[in-house]
């Protein structure tokens, strides 16, 4: 099965700036690990800890840098991206897990507010459950994107970051692994969010997301309750649009959209109290969706619309919920990176988007998408589909 996608690969491709020609000299690679020492020792690491750091560390990992280069998965539409992300076998794994981890699940939620079902979503997506959490050894990683950037110092920070862990004694050297961009262990968190949130929940005095079960998922509630997880809500609910319904007005008070006759599929009520907002991640025809504040709270792990509805309903499955009742759109027109980026373009020419031209969907391009489907009186269902594009490029037809 494809791996998906962690927070650290998103990361990259937020943060990437353009490599330089060809691969990095042994002799840069010595260079900017000495130019490391002076900001390490700022940071509190020890000359023994930097050097068994980097025993054995002779150059950049070419297969890492490669890495960087295959951006494909970044555009996958979110249909596909939910068949691999809350699959059968997963879900069913998940299950198991939560019979098996009950009593630690209960003593999480009891101390975050975060749901067990929501702590094993993130569990079984980033690491399938803590079995594929990625062997690569981090420094080695970080120090390889780091070294062959041009711009930027995000790799270098966290390498940094992941020095102070070694110092502070939590995991030694070798046992420091993670993915081919620095996240790490059963919850891929990159060095600076560990050093920030990552707890010791089994009292053993470390901090293990590697081996530690009780630590990882305690380390996700307590990073998701920084985020500001909003406990007793949940992070969205499928609805079933009613005939003309208005989507001018799409976010306002759950109350609200009841009373215009918006209904869960599950046949469940909406809850009396808080604000939600409609998603329609593949536009009309496709399923539709309320989002809370949850919802933005899952982004802050991993920034991706897809992800973040990928963790809501495998959270939702594992307790027990059913499968989406609407199919997704079959074949859907959609836009790719470079689309999405030329719609970035048009929309801030239109003085709509003001958001980052990265190609990427979020909530800022969907609240620009429908204030110019409202402008130009199409239905506002915030989906970037190419005819908007071309209708934005002036090259539409009547
Ligand atoms: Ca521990």
């Amino acid at each position: 099965m494809t791996r998906v996608l962690t927070l650290a690969a998103f990361a990259v491709v937020a943060h990437l700036a353009v490599l330089g020609p060809g691969r990095a000299q042994e002799g840069d690679f010595g260079a900017f690990v000495e130019a490391l020492r002076p900001d390490a020792t700022a940071r509190g690491v020890s000359r023994k800890t930097f050097e068994a750091a980097f025993a054995g560390v002779s150059g950049p990992d070419p297969e890492v840098i490669a890495r960087t280069r295959r951006q494909g998965e970044f555009s996958r539409p979110v249909w596909d991206y939910l068949v691999g992300a809350v699959s059968p076998g997963r879900i069913a794994k998940g299950r198991a897990q939560a019979a098996r981890l009950a009593t630690t699940l209960k003593a999480i939620e009891a101390r975050t507010g975060v749901p067990g079902p929501v702590i094993l979503a993130f569990w079984g997506v980033e690491s399938d459950f803590g079995a594929s959490a990625g062997n690569l050894p981090t420094v080695r990683s970080l120090a390889s994107l780091a070294s062959v950037r041009h711009r930027g110092t995000l790799f270098r920070d966290e390498l940094l970051a992941a020095l102070q862990i070694l110092e502070k004694g939590d995991v030694e050297p070798a046992k420091m692994v993670g993915s081919w961009a620095g996240a790490m262990g059963q919850v891929q968190f990159l060095p600076s969010v560990y050093l920030r949130e990552a707890v010791d929940f089994d009292g053993d005095g470390r901090r293990d997301i590697w081996r530690s079960e009780a630590d990882s998922l305690a380390s996700i509630a307590h990073y998701l309750r920084s985020l500001g997880w909003n406990p007793g809500v949940s992070w969205g609910y499928e609805v079933r649009l009613p005939d003309g319904f208005d989507l001018t007005r799409y976010r306002g008070p759950l109350a609200d959209f009841a009373a215009r006759g918006l209904r869960r599929t599950d046949g469940q009520p909406l809850p009396a109290k808080g604000e939600a907002s409609l998603f329609l991640p593949g536009g009309i025809g496709g399923p539709v969706f309320l989002i809370t504040e949850n919802f933005e709270v899952i982004r802050g792990y991993n920034t991706a619309d897809s992800y973040a509805l990928a963790i809501g309903h495998l959270a939702d499955r594992l307790a027990g919920a059913p499968a989406l009742a609407a199919p997704w759109p079959n074949n859907a027109a959609r836009l790719d990176g470079a689309g999405l980026k030329r719609l970035q373009q048009g929309l801030a020419r239109e003085g709509l988007y003001a958001g980052e031209t990265d190609g990427r969907a979020g909530p800022k391009l969907r609240e620009a998408v429908r204030q110019y489907q409202i402008r130009v009186g199409l239905p506002a269902d915030g989906y970037a589909r190419p005819a908007l594009l071309e209708r934005l490029d002036g090259t539409a037809r009547p």
